[in-house]
């Protein structure tokens, strides 16, 4: 077996080849047809056989059979990008209006890297390796349509990994590895409400029912929902991100609607806060004399690793970069990952590499300046290529 380690040191010149490629032609959605093409192309010629397109409208699988005996392991990368206008000034800026300002360009050339020295080892490979390139992550659909598609058979996984590199925690700082037992990331739920009253002039406000002031009443009771309804101990958070009501000065318009996210930890504060925020919506708009519309539209479940997965990845993660450079995160993080989604099927751990430029300001995921520190993509490669020569 070759040395994983110093193989993805040589590696990293074309893992930030590709990563380049990628970053200079985002594609949002389920819109990735050139990212899917992209991968295919890299996969072919590195001798990957069992190769399957169009796996939730663009995405990509494929399967990496090992010489030796064993379980399938899943490893799953995100491709899409954000509909945002780069500002970084890199050499290899976005052409197309759009950005890769989450890092999942860099996830696509971590998994090809891997790929890439999985393929050439497969002699000493254990079973089969899944290999899942998923598009549509920031809006947390690419996941269930490609769960939809058959990715959990054909074969089945015995576990799953995958990565999110970046500045996102706390704690571990480049060249580092982060990981963490049970739930890692929040449930990712949404809500728009629309109050609906009866429009008129300013100036007579009782001739009319006022849905701008039924959506002012909500916003402040709906934050007693975390503040008097939820454990001091438990983390929730519903945030409005949107109030649109109204046209003019001296005008009470018909209806206003507010929009927002909710996030939680576990499944029972999860039902608790959308079945509460739609009761009190509800009940504050016939108090005022009105009526709200609730929708609600379910996310990601929150993200949890397993403990005997995730014992096995720090135990990888530090053969890579050493014991002291692997560090468990403290907290975990309001954000969601539609990972979670495979997680919830399939045990497996979700880990973190920091990636945070060495030089300026570092600015955070989903800024048009976005950035990352390209010299340490290859410990995640290494990491997911040891795991899979190890786990079993
Ligand atoms: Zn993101
Ligand atoms: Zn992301």
């Amino acid at each position: 077996m070759t040395n994983i380690k110093e193989r993805a040191k040589e590696l990293n010149g074309k893992i930030i080849e590709w990563r380049r490629h990628i970053h200079r032609n985002p594609e949002t959605g389920f819109e990735t047809p050139m990212t899917e093409a992209f991968i295919v192309e890299r996969l072919r010629e590195m001798g990957i056989e069992e190769i399957l397109e169009g796996v939730g409208k663009h995405g990509v699988t494929a399967l990496i059979k090992g010489e030796r005996p064993g379980k399938v392991l899943g490893m799953r990368a995100d491709i899409d990008a954000l509909p945002v206008k780069e500002e970084t000034g890199l050499s290899f800026a976005s052409v197309n209006g759009r950005m890769h300002a989450c890092g999942h360009d860099a996830h696509v050339a971590i998994l090809l890297g891997t790929a890439k020295m999985l393929a050439e080892n497969r002699k000493d490979l254990p079973g089969s390796v899944k290999l899942i390139f998923q598009p549509s992550e920031e809006n947390s659909e690419g996941a269930p349509a490609m769960i939809s598609d058959g990715v959990l058979e054909n074969p089945s996984m015995d576990a799953i990994i995958g990565l999110h590199t970046g500045n996102l925690w706390e704690g571990p700082s480049t060249g580092m590895v982060g990981y963490r037992y049970g739930v890692l990331m929040a449930a990712t739920d949404w809500f728009t409400v629309t109050f609906e009253g009866k429009g008129g002039h300013g100036a007579t406000p009782h001739l009319t029912v006022d849905p701008v002031a039924m959506a002012c009443q909500a916003y402040i009771a709906i934050q007693t929902i975390v503040s008097r309804e939820t454990s001091p101990l438990n983390s929730a958070v519903i945030t409005v991100g949107s109030i649109n009501g109204g046209s003019a000065p001296n005008v009470i318009g018909p209806s206003c609607t507010i929009s927002g996210t909710i996030r939680s930890l576990d499944a029972g504060t999860r039902a608790m806060l959308s079945e509460r925020l739609k009761t009190v919506c509800k009940g504050i708009a016939q108090s005022m004399r009105g009526r709200a519309e609730v929708q609600l539209i379910t996310g990601a479940p929150p993200l949890n690793n397993d403990s005997e997965i995730t014992d096995k990845l720090r135990e990888a993660a530090a053969s890579i970069v050493g014991e002291e450079a692997v560090t468990e995160i403290a907290e975990p993080t309001m954000g969601g990952e539609d990972m979670a989604f495979f997680l919830e099927k399939v045990p497996g751990c979700f880990f973190f590499l920091p990636s945070m430029p060495g030089e300026g300001e570092v600015f955070p995921h989903h800024h048009p300046k976005f950035d990352l520190d390209e010299s340490v993509l290859w410990i995640g490669s290494a990491v997911m290529a040891h795991f899979a020569m190890t786990w079993q």
